[in-house]
Order: C-alpha cells, then structure tokens, then sequence
C-alpha cells in the first residue's frame, strides 16, 4: 500500500503481538513524524534489549546476567516456587504482595496442536530444581485456561513421587483471561487460597 521502507516499517509492526494493520500504520506514520533521535533512540532500545537481555540459568526469566534480580534476592525464600508461564506473569504475581519465594518461567502451556509438548517448555528443568533444591512447596501458577490448567495437571503428576507440597492458584480469576490481566487483589487472592493438588 505505501512504498519500499515506509511499507517495510508497517509491516515490521504488525508482526507483533496485538498490532493489527490500522494500529501499526498509526505506530509508523507516529516515528516517520518524530525526531530522527527519537527514532534512534527506540532503535538502541530494541537493539540494546536483544544484546544485553539474557535467561536466568535458575528459573529461565529475562536476566541481565546468569541470574535474574529473584534469584539473586538472598531475602526471598527458596523453599517456594512459583510456576508461571511467561515472565510478564512473574510481574503480577509480584503486584500482589503475596509471594516471596522464586520463580520458574516454564515458557507457554501444552498446547499439542501446536507442536508443544513437554520437552518444549522448562518442565524437565523445573523437576531437577525441584529434585535438588530444599523446596517445599511449588505452586503451579499457570494462566487459568484450558491449556494452563492442563499444563498444571500434567506437571503436578510429574512432582507427586518427588514428596514436595504441590498447590494450584484457587479458581476465581476470570476464565480463559491471561495472568498478567489479572488485577493484584483477584489474583492475591487466589494465591492465598491455592489448593493441594
Ligand atoms: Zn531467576
């Protein structure tokens, strides 16, 4: 629809998630109007972010090092783990108040019709933590959708021989919502009131 770099950006944003076509016309045309060092500036960001961003070799959130600012917490608790998916959902666990343990980031759900499986996610990861560590209690944090709630059960099987408390966020949160859409009071208490599974 427009020519060579200017389609070029559009088409850029729209690959991301949650831009439609309208929204990353808006984006484009919102940088082709603003300061070259404005542009720059959002470029480095970008840039910046893919060079200097790493996974933390624990619980496999984004890390500026080997170990993320969790797990490099001498103050958190690391009898307590906190299964999430993503690591945005690690920010609305923290809203809550609720926790002060570590984390693990499993990277998505079970999702078979897309080829995820669970050698595709950190559950292997998850289990050797768990297995090594003096953890207590993991509470599987999933988002509360289908598939969440699968990946929840599938993962609590897999802990039950290894004798740790496995507990499940209580229902409550809305359906099919993810996580990190979850307002802090809602999902504090869910956490409050997990279950044993
Ligand atoms: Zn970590």
């Amino acid at each position: 629809m427009f020519e060579g770099p200017v389609q070029d950006l559009i088409d850029a944003f729209r690959k991301l998630p949650g831009i439609g076509t309208k929204s990353a016309q808006r984006i484009a045309f919102h940088i082709l109007k603003s300061e070259l060092e404005d542009a720059e500036k959002l470029a480095d960001a970008i840039t910046d972010a893919k060079k200097k961003v790493a996974i933390c070799d624990t619980c496999f959130n984004v890390a500026e090092g080997a170990s993320c600012l969790y797990c490099r917490d001498p103050r958190r608790d690391t009898s307590l783990i906190c299964v999430v998916e993503e690591p945005p959902d690690i920010i609305a666990v923290e809203r809550t108040n609720e926790f002060r343990g570590r984390y693990h980031v499993l990277g998505g759900h079970l999702s078979p019709m897309d080829g995820i499986g669970p050698d595709q996610l950190r559950i292997r990861e998850l289990i050797a933590r768990v297995g090594s560590d003096e953890v207590s209690e993991v509470i599987l944090c999933t988002n509360p959708t289908v598939e969440g709630e699968v990946t929840a059960t599938y993962i609590s099987g897999l802990l039950k021989p290894l004798a740790v408390k496995v507990t499940r966020i209580a229902s409550g949160l809305p359906v099919g919502g993810d996580l990190e859409y979850a307002d802090e009071i809602t999902l504090g208490r869910a956490l409050e009131q997990r279950r044993e599974v």
